[in-house]
């Protein structure tokens, strides 16, 4: 019997099957378009039978059962918690809604193998790798409860997206030609894995690429992020650079602010001596607020003293921003739900800017 994840199935996976089943061939189109143009659940398309759709359910399964699902207060931000049918292991998702289009951040690993001390998602360990069809279905299901249109998907949920390239990448070409999202809307954000970033460069697909640095130099960096020891920082901007370079497209890099960590004037001042060889094309850099969590005790940095890091950077020329916190009432950061049903209460939010 051929059985075929939903969000993995490929038009010819639907042809076979309808195929097999001895039904119209037209039948496989309706079930495409209802997946990928509708963008609906299955069980809510009209056209198909209930017949057909009982069938569907053994034949084309979902891959993630719901366990937890969360509201911001202002109703804008949503958080699920799903398990693996296969194996019970646990994934989250967090929609962000804005005033005509709607962001959907997913995880690309149960857990994550870099250990970065301040992330949860790094606290609590590695499960395992998400195939492209758990990945793709965070999206999609999302996409379902929404009634705004989902136009960017960022990789910025559990895991290390380059640590699990290929399914990784298959996720990004079927948004990109299946779900029809341009690429400069998808955003794939990583810690740092060199090969994988110059991997990304010569991929036809010209996604967005977020590196998530949080130091200007490699000491400190290294007390953040393990990963750093593999990859200094030196070669990360070198793979940046031919990122940028051969997708004519400026890099983010994320820097989550941490109270006299790497907030000071001396940090800024490094960070943008270190960014402005980018050349040309330039470094935007994207300041995060950091969201505590259990494990790490070091505060965030203070609204003010953010701004003024922001200042500093653009007077010394370089692009930053600053993140505005989302969903914070409901852990809506990185590994945090997950960290909070798996150990318990999240710590107190008086650190939080
Ligand atoms: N593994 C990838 C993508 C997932 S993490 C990466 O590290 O880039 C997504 C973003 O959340 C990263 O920029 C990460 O540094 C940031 N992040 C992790 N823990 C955080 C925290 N406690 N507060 C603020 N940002 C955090
Ligand atoms: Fe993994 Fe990213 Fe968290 Fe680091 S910040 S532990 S790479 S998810």
């Amino acid at each position: 019997m051929s059985v075929y994840p939903r969000y993995s199935a490929t038009e010819k996976d639907l042809s076979n099957l309808i195929e097999k089943l001895r039904l119209p061939g037209y039948r496989a189109k309706q079930i495409y378009e209802a997946l990928w143009s509708t963008r609906i659940a299955l069980e809510a398309a009209t056209n198909l039978p209930q017949s057909l759709k009982e069938i569907l359910e053994e034949r084309l399964p979902l891959s993630l059962d719901m366990t937890t699902e969360e509201v911001s207060a202002d109703g804008l931000t949503r958080k699920w918690l799903w398990q693996s049918r296969k194996d019970a292991a646990q994934v989250e998702t967090v929609l962000m809604e804005y005033p005509s289009r709607a962001t959907v951040c997913v995880s690309s690993q149960a857990g994550c193998a870099m250990g970065c001390t301040f992330c949860a998602t790094g606290q609590a360990g590695f499960e395992r790798h998400l195939t492209r069809a758990e990945i793709l279905e965070q999206v999609l299901r999302a996409a379902q409860s929404s009634n705004r249109r989902v136009s960017n998907v960022v990789f910025m949920g559990m895991g290390e997206p380059l640590a699990n390239y290929d399914e990784t990448w298959g996720a990004v070409e079927r948004l990109h030609r299946d779900l029809g999202l341009s690429a400069r809307h998808i955003t794939v954000s990583t810690v740092g894995v060199v090969p994988g970033i110059r991997r990304l460069a010569a991929e036809e697909i010209p996604v967005t690429l977020a590196v998530s640095l949080h130091a200007p130099d490699d000491d400190l960096r290294s007390t953040m992020v393990p990963l750093n020891n593999r990859y200094p920082i030196a070669e990360i901007l070198d793979a940046a650079a031919e990122f940028a370079a051969s997708k004519g497209r400026r890099v983010t890099f994320e820097y989550a602010c941490i109270a006299d960590v790497n907030d000071t004037d001396y940090h800024a001042n490094a960070l943008a001596k270190r960014l402005i060889p980018l050349g040309s094309l330039g470094a935007h850099v994207n300041l995060i607020p950091l969201n505590p969590t259990e494990g790490f005790s070091t505060r965030g940095s203070s609204t003010v003293r953010i701004l003024d890091f922001a200042a500093r950077l653009r007077m010394l020329g370089i692009t930053a921003t600053i993140r505005r916190n989302r969903g914070t009432d409901i852990d809506g950061a990185c590994g945090q739900l997950r960290s909070r049903v798996a150990i318990g209460p999240r710590p107190e939010s008086d650190s939080t800017p």
